[in-house]
């Protein structure tokens, strides 16, 4: 059985996918030890082994934006900062538009962009036909492209941060269920865990999917809701696609691996809520591929090698929740981030550091703060380009 190597923790973080591992490993980095990591399944059994992989900085708001484009400076120098290759390739996200209405959209998207120093480009159907060999000629009107958005490989990015954090003297305990926090006068001042309790400052819930239920757990009215999302992977065909594809109207999207298997999802309703296993249903699998092979019918025939699902951990707002709790001290969130999280982890994670240490955090309240729920405000912000 897991016993922990001491009874006391500088922060215990609840989660050891991207954002959990990123968070620790900003605080080692910090000298703010010790840290506790406990995840009760194994590495990558979150959304962090289950996602596309796609990171982009194309976005309908600025705070989103800015995050996005921190992380992808961030994974960019992931290679020599950890020693490991996550194969980052930046062939860019091409958002597809099919009706003059979805291209104002886009356009609007672009300004924003440009303001932000990303030379992002609208483009025509040849343009969307020259990224996107064999595409219906009548799929799209035309597009939004950003060369520098891109994808890489989840996998050696848990793996690298788990394998830094560890020689940083961070303790990362997987098979352990945080049972939920232990308080003192209004305060966290532990976690009950199924290996034991041990007390702590700061409790950072990075749960991803089932981080609402562990908020709940500690008797936290938060509007996180998991929703379950599938994926596909194809057999491998001679490389001809750069950039990710989406499609706005449905989220649809596909990006080609460098080992030649197209990667791809599109949302099929399924009931809220985190469940016991996540399954593939034949309806991901017909809806998908009907909508790929109509958008580029030379895919038709192609075999699907494997597929299968995770939970996205939704906001009302669709911006992530960053920050300590207002009703519970040294209860910090670090969740809600959707089906983006891995391409805002790395920036993310800085600002959750801080909140554990207590310091400053450079984003807009209302656009990132666990409060925003409590208090009513007449007008919210919203991050509404959820696609992909
Ligand atoms: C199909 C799909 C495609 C996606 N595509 C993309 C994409 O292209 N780009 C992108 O950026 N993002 C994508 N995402 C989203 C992304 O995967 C997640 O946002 C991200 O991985 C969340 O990371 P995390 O560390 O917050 O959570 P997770 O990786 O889910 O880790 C949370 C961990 O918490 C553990 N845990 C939960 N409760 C407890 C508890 N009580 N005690 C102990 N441990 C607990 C779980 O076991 C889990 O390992 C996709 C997600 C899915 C499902």
């Amino acid at each position: 059985m897991t016993t922990f190597a001491r009874d006391r923790y500088r922060a215990v973080i609840v989660g050891a996918g991207i954002v959990g591992l990123f968070t620790a490993y900003r605080l080692a980095r910090a000298g703010a030890g010790p840290i506790l990591v406990v995840d009760r399944g194994f590495l990558s059994s979150g959304g962090s082994g289950r996602n596309g992989g796609g990171v982009r900085q194309q976005w309908e708001t600025r705070a989103t934006v800015r995050l996005a484009r921190e992380s992808v400076r961030d994974y960019r120098q992931f290679g020599r900062e950890f020693g490991v290759n996550i194969w980052f390739r930046q062939g860019g996200y091409l958002f597809l538009a099919e009706s003059p209405a979805e291209l104002a959209r886009l356009g609007t998207l672009r300004d924003l962009l440009r303001e932000e120093g990303l030379n992002v480009r609208l483009l025509g159907p040849d343009g969307v036909a020259a990224l996107v060999p064999g595409i219906a000629p009548e799929a799209a009107v035309g597009g939004s492209y950003l060369d520098s958005d891109g994808t890489l490989y989840p996998f050696p990015a848990v793996w690298g941060l788990y394998e830094a954090v560890r020689s940083l003297g961070v303790e990362v305990a997987l098979g352990v269920d945080a049972i939920g926090p232990t308080v003192r006068d209004a305060a966290v001042v532990g976690v009950a865990t199924s290996a034991g309790s041990v007390a702590t400052d700061a409790l950072v819930n990075a749960a991803g999917g089932w981080s609402g239920d562990f908020s709940r757990r500690a008797g936290l009215d938060v509007p996180n809701v998991a929703t379950r999302h599938e994926i596909l992977a194809t057999e491998p065909m001679k490389p001809f696609l750069d950039p990710m594809v989406v499609r706005a109207r449905d989220g649809l999207y596909f990006s080609q691996t460098m080992r030649g298997e197209l990667v791809g999802g599109l949302t099929v309703p399924h009931a809220p809520g985190t469940a016991r296993g996540v399954p593939s249903s034949a309806r991901f699998l017909t809806t998908m591929a009907r909508a790929l092979v109509e958008l580029v019918p030379r895919l038709r025939g192609l075999g699907v090698l494997r597929a299968w699902s995770g939970y996205y951990d939704d906001t009302p707002d669709g911006f992530p929740v960053i920050g300590t709790d207002p009703r519970l001290p040294g209860f910090v969130h670090a969740n809600g981030f959707g089906g983006h999280g891995f391409m805002l982890a790395p920036a993310a994670s800085r600002r959750v550091a801080a909140a554990v240490l207590g310091e400053p955090i450079d984003l807009d309240p209302a656009e990132s703060s666990p409060g925003r729920f409590v208090v009513g405000a007449a007008r919210r912000p919203t991050e509404r380009l959820q696609l992909g």
